[in-house]
This record gives C-alpha cells, structure tokens and sequence, in this order.
C-alpha cells in the first residue's frame, strides 16, 4: 500500500483530471441509485456506498451509512485520521498490484458509474458561507475603480477582508442562474430605478471546506488551521455589479451577491495537493503574530474562465492561479476565528476573486472591461461588457507536476433571462 501509487488497473485518459492521485470526493446520483458518496477515477464514479456495504472498509469505518447520506457532511466529520484511512484504502483498492477488487468481477460491475450516466449534487450541506478578498491583484484593480490615487484601504494589508454571505443560494455546478432584478441607481440618476440588473459578472474564486468543528471562544491558529480545512473546490460568486454599487455603502455585499454562487461538484482534499504547495506572495507591510505563517503557505492550482455565447462562439477570458493570493486559506481561517466565532462542518470559505498581475489573468469582467467601459472581443461582431442571458461560464482548475494533474472538474453556469 502507498500513497504515491502511480498507476491504477482502472483506465484512466492521459490528461484526465482524476487520476489516482487525486480521489475527489462528491454526491451523485443515477435513475437507479439514490443519492450517496463516490470518488472520481478517470471517467468514472466509485460508488462508496457499494463498497462500504461490501465491507472494504471495514476496521476503518464502522457506520458505513456514511456513504449513503445525500451529503458528505458525517463523512468528513468523521475526522482526517479516518477519512485519510479511507483515502488510503481507496488507493490500495485501486492500485495496479491490488488484486482484491480488480480480480472481483461481480462487484467491479456495481461499484463504478460512468460520470455521463451520474447527476452531481451538492457535496456538502453548507450552514455558513464567507466570502473573502484575498488577492491584491483583485482588490487593487477594484480599488483604483472607485479611488485611483489610493486603491487599497488601510485595512487590507493587515487582514484578510471578508464578508458573511448567503449559504442557502450556493448551487451545483450546471445549475442555470437567473438574471437578478434590484434596485440601481447611477450619480447622473435623481432616484434609483427598479429592473433586471445590466451588469451581471462572474467572480473566479476557490473555496475551501471545513471538516472540523470548534466550539464558540475557541481559535484556530495558522499552523492548526489546515487540520480543519478538508479539501477544496472551485466557486463562481455571481455579481450584479450595478446593484452591488449602489447598495454596498455602508455595510457590504447584500443583494448584489446573494442571488446565486455555484460551485463545482468535487471536494478535492487537501492530501491530494500536498505536492503543490508554493510560497505565496512577499508581504511589505508586518503583519500581527496571529496572522504569521510559516513555509509554503499557497498552491500552485491554474484556474480558468470560458465564456460560451448562445450562438455557440467560446473563449477563454482568463487564466489565473491560486499562488497570487496574499492571504492564504490558512490565515483566512485563523482571522475568521480569532475573535472566538466557531466553525463547522461543511463551512465554505471562498477566497475572493483571484487576479494575477498581467491583463489576460483577470477574475471579473469587471477588472476585464475596467467597470463596463472597454468591450471585451470575443469573435467577429461578438463583444461582451457583462453577461447576456444565454451566456455560459465554465470555470476549471487544476494542479500539474511531473505528469500528474490534480484536477477539479469545472463549475459551469447558465444566465438564463430575468423573471418578467
Ligand atoms: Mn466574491
């Protein structure tokens, strides 16, 4: 048994985004199967649910009803020290010397799914959702919109800005998003106007999971703080930019925000990516002990936005990285609960739009069309400032190294028109 098993029995297409060294976690289901856990491999879904009655996991997990739950909630609460169990079994199961379930031909037949054939759902029950603002890039390009001389504010360099959002509009992946209706208001206008919302963006951001809870008083530190994060996945925070504008003063995103954030369907755990840890971005101002952090804090996970017209035309608008974020999960984490605030499980922690420095790395169509006013080109007479109804965004991540890729899947989201 090894975690740095490189090759599996199953087949899996070169370039795929879910080799075995990766084992993302999701919730499917199929016209004959309800709800349960299963892992990605290639280009098929291993139904945990099979395998736990099966008794591959037994002397890891005794309650294998875990694996059948229509959440992953009571499986990650399990606790890293038997999901990482779990995780290892898995590997061992799916390893090129391991006979057990390869030799197995009547359980091999119902322990895999062909993705095509499977919905995802949810992977987890989320009580709380917290946006935050943690790329430098992002926030000074949004910044020198509404203050050129003076884009950051005082605050940003000393902790990681963040607002609490709206758990109960997050959506699978392929869920369509209807354009909001709210009320905006230009400085040229006397009153503020009531209607679908012209300025509909998107926002590339990763979020992280929690998978252990703490009790209200308690804080987690940096160092401690990945212990609680299970695994990560990627988050489109869908912004009404013209009704966020006109209400955000003085307490925040609301109504601009909370209409809609999708997320792709896989939970790819932090074990899957220890190979991918970089340095993040040098600090020029000191931060408080609290927020300190040691060796390498960010990943290296290359991200992506294609934005996909009703007449069919695609392009990619962005390519950016989870490596520029100045703040990383850790001391998102360890600032969220510095004040005693508890954590639980199925938390999202999303981590702001993520910017690079360079104009073809940018996270909103906001920074891209600098607030609406430069056209972005997409092909011949086909030009976009914000999205029309129609339009389609898919998101996708990944890691490579060494011929292995760490793959999250995509997060794809439809307009559609505004309720009349
Ligand atoms: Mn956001």
């Amino acid at each position: 048994m090894s975690n740095t098993a490189k090759t599996t029995w199953v087949s899996v297409k070169p370039g795929s985004d879910f080799p075995i060294q990766n084992l993302p976690y999701g919730i499917f289901k199929t016209a004959s199967h309800s709800p349960r856990a299963g892992v990605a491999i290639g280009d098929f879904i291993l139904d945990l649910a099979v395998l736990g009655a099966a008794g591959k996991f037994s002397g890891i997990v005794q309650d294998v009803s875990v694996f059948s739950k229509p959440t992953l909630n009571s499986f990650i609460a399990l606790g890293k020290p038997v999901t990482n169990k779990i995780r290892n079994r898995i590997i061992e199961l799916l390893s090129e010397e391991n006979t057990e379930l390869q030799n197995d031909i009547a359980l091999r037949e119902q322990v895999f799914v062909n993705q095509s054939d499977a919905t995802m759902l949810l992977p987890v029950q989320i009580p709380n959702y917290t946006d935050f603002y943690s790329s430098i890039e992002h926030a000074t390009n949004v910044g020198k919109l509404f203050r050129p001389d003076n884009p950051l504010m005082p605050n940003w360099k000393h902790l990681p800005v963040g607002y609490h959002g709206r758990a109960s509009s997050i959506v699978v992946s392929g869920t369509p998003i209807r354009r909001p209706k709210g009320q905006t208001k230009t400085d040229d206008m006397p009153m503020p106007v009531f209607g679908a919302s012209k300025a509909l963006d998107i926002e590339l951001e990763m979020a992280f999971v929690v998978g252990k809870e703490t009790d209200m008083g308690e804080s987690v530190s940096t160092a401690s703080a990945e212990d609680y994060i299970f695994g990560m996945l990627l988050f489109n925070d869908w912004s009404a930019r013209d009704i966020q504008r006109w209400e955000y003063v003085p307490l925040g995103p609301f109504l601009g925000k909370n209409f809609g954030s999708s997320v792709s369907p896989w939970l790819v755990p932090l074990e899957a990516l220890k190979n991918f840890r970089v340095e993040a971005p040098k600090k020029d101002t000191e931060i408080l002990p609290y927020l300190q952090q040691s060796g390498l804090a960010n990943f290296d996970i290359q991200l992506e936005v294609e934005l996909t017209t009703p007449s069919g035309e695609s392009a990619v608008i962005s390519k950016s990285n989870t490596k520029y974020l100045y703040w990383s999960i850790a001391q998102q984490l360890a600032h969220h609960t510095v004040n005693g605030c508890n954590i639980q499980v199925g938390d999202m922690y999303a981590s702001g739009t993520i910017s690079g420095p360079t104009p073809d790395s940018l996270g909103s169509l906001l920074e891209i069309t600098e607030g609406g006013k430069k056209a972005l080109y997409l092909a011949e007479g086909i030009e976009r400032k914000y999205l029309q109804d129609g339009d389609t965004i898919t998101l996708r991540a990944f890691a490579e190294k060494d011929g292995v890729r760490i793959g999250f899947g995509s997060c794809v989201g439809t307009i559609l028109p505004a309720h009349s």
